[in-house]
């Protein structure tokens, strides 16, 4: 259930969270929201230090995503470097919130390395949606949550982007 490396869940608890929410959500109104979140240019992490280094970055952010989780948040490591969080009973507007604070916190986070000789700085990207707002059909929240991803990414990264800012730039 665990993800050995950052202590996380792992895929296989977040699949099991996430249908706990469906479940949960069939039965009430309220809010949730959820956030991937992938590292900026991790390979040249990789590439320049070394993976050994480059998974104490991945346990440095995981410790990052703990501390400035609230008792609702379900945090997990989707895959390498990318992670999600489920935010129960969080609208969109708080969403975009926390999603952002954590950027900027990771921004300004020193990622030591080489045995505190060395410190370095990394970016992530996030992608964020809101059932039921920018997202209407509950199954389609990661999918849209990662197309939100992947406009942070292609518009400069180290940003947060909303499902809304996805749909306004096809109709645009
Ligand atoms: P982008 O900003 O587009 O996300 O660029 P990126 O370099 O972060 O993305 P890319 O998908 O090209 O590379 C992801 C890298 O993450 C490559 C892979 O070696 C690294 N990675 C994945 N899992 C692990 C892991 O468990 N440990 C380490 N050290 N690296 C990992
Ligand atoms: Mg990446
Ligand atoms: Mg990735």
């Amino acid at each position: 259930r665990t993800d050995p490396l950052t202590g996380l869940n792992n895929v296989r608890s977040f699949e099991f969270e996430f249908n706990k929410a469906k479940n949960k959500l069939e039965k009430s109104n309220e809010n949730f929201s959820i956030m991937i979140l992938d590292i900026d240019h991790f390979k040249q992490v990789n590439d320049q230090y070394g993976h050994l280094e480059g998974d104490l970055v991945l346990k440095k952010l995981a410790e990052i995503l703990k501390m400035s989780q609230n008792s609702n948040d379900i945090i997990s490591r989707n895959g390498g470097e990318e992670f999600s969080v489920l935010l129960n009973d969080c609208n969109h507007k708080e969403a975009y919130e926390k999603a952002n604070a954590l950027r900027k916190i990771v921004e300004n986070s020193f990622f030591i390395l080489q045995n505190g000789f060395k410190s370095i700085h990394i970016t992530i990207s996030i992608g964020i949606t809101t059932y039921n707002d920018t997202t209407i059909k509950f199954d389609n929240i990661y999918d849209h949550a990662d197309q939100a991803l992947y406009l942070a990414k292609n518009s400069g990264r180290n940003k947060v982007c909303s499902y809304s800012q996805v749909i306004d730039s096809v109709f645009n």
